[in-house]
């Protein structure tokens, strides 16, 4: 038999794409209100384009205030069969849901490439991974409601947990699908039903997301999804009275509008929102795997990741060395079509964005630091928004490219001098989502993770996630966290029950003989 090449691969890719792609033109997107597609009440739809050469993928519905209200009051009406339907039953239907992932993971893969950009290396994964996440959540269907036991002398105490009711989860346009999965399969675990409101620069695997749960079998109204534009459907559900909590991931301007959006029906919130994460490099490190793990925490994705390392902040005595190996990997980088295996940097989200990146070029060079390597767009395949992956030396921490979030394969080295001086620098930024250390010293890596304001730290280590495990950051990264139990403790209500154990004396008022 012939050896598979990568070139056969990318074909393999392009084939399997095309009849998805012709589909979903003729088709074009509706919302998914009550188990139904349906166009918006205005008639209002919006072109999503592929990255890679402009292609409009299809017409979206463009869901104003009256689709979220349709979308809030079916989730509303299928609130209650949701949550006492017996949790072993929920369980069934999200191992459903990740069966029906999993048997259409190709298709998600390559039409998250072609919406989103991203390189089919890493989306061929991101699609395994979601359903991992509902496979999780639905194992922990049966435990969502445990509470603890708490007595007392005279009072048998105990705590138990409720769903919240229906949800609104809102979700960016990195990863998309995984990313929705993240935050709804908990939700649906956990009793709540949802309405989701996926980002309008990504709207093609939120639609096959919702089609696959109801497949699946989940009742009509559990997941409803409306697309749109953020201040108009995004917007709409964070003000809606019915929707008892917003699961958030985006930008942290977005965060505080929502939180004042949301206010006046005071509305519970959690918040993923952006990094500037530092990679702490220490001149004892094992360098070489350190190296690996620098280049993919900020290239991979694109750079499009909220845990991305986007600062290196490196140890004097070895800087040089570590800077030129790092520069010629960055160089070496394969930037390209995002089906094709080979690629590892796929075009930008958008033209707007990849303006957006290539003005942090011009930001470098007017902070007086050092572009050495890439710095410009790139006439990738298809013409689309490619960058080159970019490198910026010669920086010091209150620089803006040391200080402000990219989202893009753009890296900012700082050397330090000694553990404070690391430490002060990584914690020197508005944000607080990830922070990675690299030491051959255990005691040193303890201490700085301990001296670190970020929500989620990795020793010797890249971004492995463990599903059980806090997922979240501090500062302007966001508030409250993501990933096993932590996630019931958003969707749901925990209760006070108490119960008498005996008699116990009750002061009687009232009774005065006098
Ligand atoms: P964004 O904030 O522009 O948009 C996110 C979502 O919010 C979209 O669906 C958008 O339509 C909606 N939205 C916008 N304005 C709204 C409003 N006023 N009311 C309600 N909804 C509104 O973010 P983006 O550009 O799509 O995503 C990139 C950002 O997301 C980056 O900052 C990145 O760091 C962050 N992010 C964070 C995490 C995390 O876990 N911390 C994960 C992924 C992405």
């Amino acid at each position: 038999m012939d050896k598979v090449t990568p070139k056969d691969v990318f074909q393999a890719n392009r084939d399997r794409a095309a009849p998805l792609l012709a589909k979903l033109k003729a088709e074009s997107i509706g919302h998914m209100i009550d188990g139904k597609i349906v166009p918006s009440i205005s008639g209002l739809t919006f072109e999503t384009k592929s990255p890679i050469d402009g292609v409009v993928l299809a017409n979206v519905a463009r869901g104003t205030a009256d689709d979220i209200d349709r979308a809030a009051t079916a989730a509303s009406l299928a609130f209650k069969s949701w949550r006492d339907m017996p949790a072993v039953m929920r369980r069934k239907l999200l191992h459903g849901v990740a069966d029906a992932i999993e048997d259409r993971a190709d298709d998600i893969a390559v039409l998250e490439c072609i919406d989103t950009g991203q390189a089919h290396r890493f989306m061929a994964k991101a699609a395994i991974r979601a359903a991992e996440n509902f496979r999780f959540f639905a194992d922990k269907c049966t435990e969502a409601r445990d509470g603890l036991n708490m007595p007392s002398e005279e009072h048998w105490n105990v705590s138990t947990r409720v769903p919240i009711g229906p949800v609104g989860v809102i979700t960016p346009w990195n990863t998309p699908f995984m990313l929705s999965t993240w935050k709804i399969a908990p939700a649906l675990a956990a009793g709540c039903t949802v309405v989701h409101k996926p980002a309008e620069w990504s709207p093609v695997t939120a639609d096959l997301l919702a089609k696959l749960v109801k497949e699946a079998g989940v009742p009509d109204g559990v997941l409803n999804t409306v697309h749109g534009i953020g201040e108009e459907a995004g917007k709409a559900l964070t003000e809606h009275p019915a929707i008892k909590a917003i699961g958030f991931v985006g930008e942290s301007a977005t965060g505080s509008a929502i939180m004042a959006q949301g206010a006046p029906t005071l509305k519970r919130v959690h918040f993923e929102l952006g990094g500037k994460n530092p990679v702490i490099v220490f001149d004892d490190a094992d360098l070489d795997r350190a190296l690996d793990a620098v280049v993919f925490m900020i290239y991979s994705l694109n750079g499009e990741r909220c845990t991305s390392s986007s600062r290196l902040l490196i140890h004097e005595n070895i800087a040089e060395t570590f800077i030129a190996k790092l520069t010629a990997r960055v160089k070496a980088l394969k930037v390209g079509h995002p089906l094709d295996p080979a690629t590892e940097i796929g075009p930008l989200i958008h033209e707007r964005h990849l303006a957006k990146v290539c003005a942090y070029f011009d930001v470098a060079r007017q902070d007086g630091a050092v572009i050495a390597a890439g710095g410009k767009p790139y006439d990738g395949p298809g013409g689309g928004h490619y960058v080159q992956p970019t490198l910026v030396t010669g920086a010091h921490s209150k620089m803006r490219v040391a200080q402000e979030e990219v989202f893009g394969p753009f890296l900012t080295v700082i050397p330090f001098h000694d553990e404070n001086d690391a430490i002060e620098i990584a914690n020197g930024v508005n944000y607080g989502l990830t922070a990675y250390v690299w030491t051959g010293d255990m005691g040193r890596a303890l201490r700085v993770a301990d001296a670190l304001e970020a929500g989620m730290i990795w020793l010797n280590s890249e971004n492995v996630r463990h599903l059980p495990t806090p997922f979240g950051g501090m500062k302007s990264s966001g508030i409250g966290r993501d990933g096993g139990d932590y996630s019931f403790d958003f969707y749901m209500e925990t209760k006070h029950v108490s119960l008498a154990r005996g008699t116990h004396k009750i002061q009687r008022l009232g009774v005065s003989s006098s």
